[in-house]
């Protein structure tokens, strides 16, 4: 790994890394899983069907969690995101 540039913290920001779709702590929406290394809302979860492998399957969030709350589980306190040079 590279030089680090900077370190940007998210803080309580939760957004889908394939819709980007932002999911605040007070949204409602349910559900959600991590696939290898990005996190799914559920919606995207919806949409990909029988696309998505087991193997690529990390997490899933819990019944009735948030994807907003098991996004902040999964990150475990480092909502955060380090840009490096090569
Ligand atoms: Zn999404």
């Amino acid at each position: 790994m590279g030089t680090v540039i900077t370190t940007v913290d998210f803080g309580n920001h939760v957004a889908c890394d394939f819709c980007s779709e932002e999911h605040s702590a007070d949204k409602t929406a349910l559900g959600g899983l991590l696939l290898d290394t990005y996190a799914l809302c559920p919606k995207c979860v919806a949409g990909a069907g029988n696309e998505l492998k087991p193997s690529q399957i990390k997490a899933r969030a819990a019944d009735m969690e948030t994807f907003h709350a098991f996004v902040i589980r999964i990150r475990a306190g480092n909502n955060t995101m380090t840009i490096t040079s090569k």
